[in-house]
């Protein structure tokens, strides 16, 4: 409670302090951050080596009577690789997606400029860019009001930063995976998310802010080209899988490693290759981008036919690939003007439907898990917990007992000339002999779990919270419960009992190896006594037996 408030407190009281000298400074009511700056306005124009490739030129004309004299906003979406060029009379701007420095601070998705054309001007606004490296990769140019436009940049802006941070948030909780788990599969995903919110920050201009933290520089198409090719590298790997391939098809490993080091490779080298290999190799990755997305829906179309529910998730991935396939064949304009947005999304929700697969996964490792563990603490015949299981839970009843200073007991149990039954009646009713023991102790007990087979016709039952005469009582009935066994077989000349040496937990140095030996003992006077009785440790010293040590 303390520490709680504490916590609330301590912010406040940081905060407090780091206002009053700021207010101190200032003089007034107000938070001052900053200083006044001789900077430049760091907006520049294009170098004659940048303009000598802008080959797209377009004239913005203006309206019939002449501009109105209202400021014009420019925004150019979209131009993925190299530099824009915006002009209107003597004022022109230069900027890629990548430097987010040099250019106009109130657009941030595209590259813009606000012009003020007098009234009546009939100066056209000129735009110009270099190829793009893929013929339908065209710029968007809008033009408009600065509010609107800004408007509808700030949106971009926002769309393209949340996938990213969804990419990370997902990367982050795969990592946590990772550390609950140790399954190497959750560091795979943590690797491909870190490349897609590079791809990401690549194509949607992210890269250059606030500041440039990646050396995009002007080798925006290589980064493009090869981020897209480590990207496909594993993108179409993980479909196949998503869509069950993988399993159905084990066969296809040797092709999609191939697939895989290959353009792993392929992004390797585009660092060092022309311009002019670029344009080719975008398409061929997105042509074979295409055949993998055919390949990969019909391998999940297959498995949804076989009821396999996990190629659902497969082709959930698919789903947004698919629209922006068909959307691009149609040459839908939302894709041309929206195409780094969708293409984000379209990642951030392939790597969403991956994590939902993983956790499939995580769910199907876990219940294998608890299966094994079951297996491996249950004896197989009578279904009682084993002898590894008992010592753990009756190491448990220890420390509690210990703990809340309760009594514990328990009685070792061991069936009378068990080696007879079998010798005279067979293996088979020796074993129907165990399971009907099992069940009547079991039923005989309060919690399942208290009843243990420590192996052959020997059984340990533990009675928590039992004290020495209530123990002895319950052991009784637990002896008479055994005797019904005969009953319940009913095999001519078949007599069942058990003889049952009890152990009470002692004061301070008692131990579980000392407990299980007293029983033990308690259990052989009991033989020796006659078969078919309870016998109690104590009982047993009294007598004069010898203690074990
Ligand atoms: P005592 O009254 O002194 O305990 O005599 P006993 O015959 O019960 O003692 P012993 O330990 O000599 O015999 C135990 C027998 O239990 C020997 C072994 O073949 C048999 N046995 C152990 N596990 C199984 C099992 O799973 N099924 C069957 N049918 N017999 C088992
Ligand atoms: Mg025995
Ligand atoms: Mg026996």
């Amino acid at each position: 409670m303390l520490l709680a408030l504490l916590w609330l407190w301590l912010p406040h009281a940081a905060l407090g302090a780091t206002l009053d000298a700021a207010t101190a400074r200032a003089g007034t009511d107000v938070l001052l951050l900053g200083a006044a700056t001789a900077e430049r306005t760091p907006q520049r124009a294009c170098t004659a080596e940048v303009l000598a490739r802008h080959q797209q030129i377009l004239h913005v004309p203006a309206p019939a009577g002449g501009w109105s004299g209202e400021p014009q906003a420019v925004d150019v979406f979209g131009v993925l690789a190299g530099e824009v060029r915006i002009s209107h009379g003597d004022r022109q701007i230069c900027g890629s997606m990548h430097d987010a420095r040099t250019r106009d601070s109130r657009f941030r998705a595209g590259v813009g400029m606000v012009v003020v054309p007098k009234a009546g001007d009939h100066e056209p606004i000129v735009v110009s860019w270099a190829a793009p490296i893929k013929p339908r990769w065209i710029p968007t140019v809008q033009l408009g009001g600065p509010s609107p436009v800004q408007q509808d940049d700030t949106a971009r802006l926002l769309v393209r930063a949340a996938c990213v941070a969804v990419v990370i948030a997902l990367a982050l909780s795969a990592l946590m995976g990772y550390v609950t788990t140790k399954d190497r599969s959750f560091l795979l995903y943590v690797a491909i998310c870190l490349l897609f919110v590079l791809w990401q920050a690549v194509l949607g201009g992210l890269s250059g802010y606030p500041e440039p933290w990646l050396p995009v520089h002007n080798r925006a198409s290589w980064w493009l080209v090869s981020l897209s090719a480590f990207t496909e590298a594993v993108l179409l790997p993980v479909l196949w899988r998503l869509c069950g391939g993988d399993r159905r098809w084990p066969r296809s490993r040797p092709v999609q490693h191939v697939l895989l080091w290959g353009m792993f490779g392929i992004g390797l080298v585009v660092p060092w290759l022309h311009f002019a290999v670029l344009p080719w190799l975008a398409a061929g990755l997105e042509h074979l981008f295409v055949l993998g997305c055919v390949v990969c829906l019909a391998a999940g179309g297959w498995g949804v036919l076989q009821r396999d529910r996990y190629a659902l998730a497969g082709l959930s991935a698919l789903v947004p690939w698919w629209g922006m396939i068909i959307a691009d064949a149609l040459h839908a304009q939302w894709l041309v003007a929206y195409r780094i947005e969708t293409l984000q999304l379209s990642a951030t929700w392939f790597l969403m439907m991956s994590a939902y697969a993983l956790n499939l996964r995580l769910g199907r490792l876990r219940r294998q898990r608890d299966e094994m563990r079951q297996l491996a603490d249950t004896d197989a015949l009578t279904g009682l917990p084993n002898r590894r299981a008992g010592l753990r839970l009756l190491a448990e009843y220890l420390d509690r007992a210990r703990q809340e200073d309760q009594p514990l007991a328990i009685g070792f149990l061991d069936i009378d000339l068990f080696k007879d039954i079998n010798d005279q009646f067979g293996h088979e009713v020796g074993d129907q002999v165990l399971v009907a023991v099992a069940r009547n102790l079991r039923d005989s007990v309060r919690n399942r779990e208290d009843v243990i087979r420590m192996g052959g016709e020997e059984f340990l039952v533990l009675l928590p919270g039992a004290n020495r005469a209530t123990a002895l009582a319950r052991l009784e009935s637990v002896r008479r419960q055994v005797q019904a066994v005969t009953a319940i077989l009913a095999v001519p000349g078949l007599e069942v009992s058990a003889s049952i040496g009890l152990a009470v937990l002692r004061g301070d140095g008692d131990d579980l190896a000392s407990l299980l030996r007293r029983a033990d003992h308690a259990m052989y006077c009991a033989k020796r006594a006659g078969r078919n009785q309870v016998y109690d440790a104590e009982q047993a010293m009294a007598a004069g037996d010898r203690q074990p040590a």
